[in-house]
C-alpha cells in the first residue's frame, strides 16, 4: 500500500447534498458512494428546499446563492477551512425529457458552477421514480409481489408522465405493500447491492447524465 491519500482527505473537504426532500437525498448518497467509494463519511446533507427548475435570471442566482451559502455554512460546521468538495442538487423536472429538461438542466448547473466553481445539477425526468423503473428486478428484490408490467420494461422512463403514479398503481398496489416515497431508499440500496445499476434495463437521460457527472466529478473535482 502506497498509503497515499484522497483529495479529500488531503484538503479536508465534504460533498454536499441537496434534495427536495429527505428520501430523495439518502437515495442520491446512496448512488454517490457506490460509485465514488472514497466519499463514504464525506456527504453532508442539506435541508433546504430545492426550486429551482422554473426560475431564470436574478431569481434564480438568489436561490442558487442560498444554497451555496448553506453549503457552505455546513462544510464550516465539520471543522474549520473544510470546503465544498463539490455540490449535489437533485430536483425532479415533474415533465418528461426533451428540450425544456436539456434547457433547464445546463440554466441551472452553469448557474451553480458560476458560484461556486463545481457543482452538479441532479435534474430527473420525470422524477426520479423513473430511474427505478429501469431495474425491475431490484423493485422485486425489496418486495416480491412487485413486478413492472412488460409495457413499462425496456423503455424510456424519461417519457413516462407519471412514474411514480405507475410505481403506486402498477407495480405494487394490486395485493400487500404499495410503493410509496419513503421506499426510495431501499429500492436504490437493491438496485446497488444486485448490481443491477451496471445493466439498466432500458434508458432514462436523466440517468445517464448523473453518471457521467459523477464519473466527471471523480476526475475534476473530487481528485483533480
Ligand atoms: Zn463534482
Amino acid at each position: 500500500m502506497s498509503g497515499r491519500k484522497s483529495g479529500l482527505e488531503r484538503s479536508r473537504s465534504v460533498v454536499v447534498i441537496a434534495g427536495e426532500d429527505r428520501n430523495d437525498r439518502e437515495s442520491l448518497k446512496i448512488l454517490l458512494e457506490e460509485q465514488q467509494p472514497g466519499l463514504r463519511g464525506g456527504i453532508v446533507q442539506i435541508r433546504d428546499p430545492v426550486r429551482l427548475h422554473k426560475a431564470t435570471g436574478a431569481n434564480l442566482s438568489k436561490r442558487v446563492r442560498t444554497i451555496v451559502n448553506k453549503a457552505q455554512g455546513v462544510a464550516e460546521k465539520q471543522g474549520e477551512g473544510t470546503r465544498v468538495a463539490c455540490l449535489y442538487v437533485h430536483e425532479d423536472l415533474d415533465g418528461v425529457d426533451g428540450n425544456v429538461y436539456l434547457e433547464t438542466r445546463q440554466r441551472v448547473e452553469q448557474e451553480i458552477r458560476r458560484q461556486l466553481g463545481c457543482g452538479h445539477y441532479v435534474l430527473a425526468v420525470a422524477e426520479m421514480e423513473a430511474w427505478m423503473l429501469l431495474f425491475p428486478d431490484a423493485l422485486s428484490a425489496v418486495v416480491k409481489a412487485w413486478k413492472v408490467p412488460a409495457k413499462y420494461r425496456g423503455k424510456d422512463t424519461g417519457r413516462f408522465q407519471d412514474p411514480k403514479r405507475i410505481l403506486m398503481r402498477e407495480v405494487s398496489g394490486t395485493k400487500g405493500r404499495r410503493y410509496t416515497e419513503s421506499d426510495a431508499p431501499e429500492v436504490f440500496r437493491a438496485v446497488i447491492d444486485g448490481g443491477y445499476h451496471r445493466s439498466p434495463l432500458g434508458s432514462n437521460r436523466s440517468w445517464s447524465h448523473f453518471y457521467q457527472d459523477v464519473e466527471l466529478c471523480g476526475r475534476q473535482h473530487l481528485h483533480g
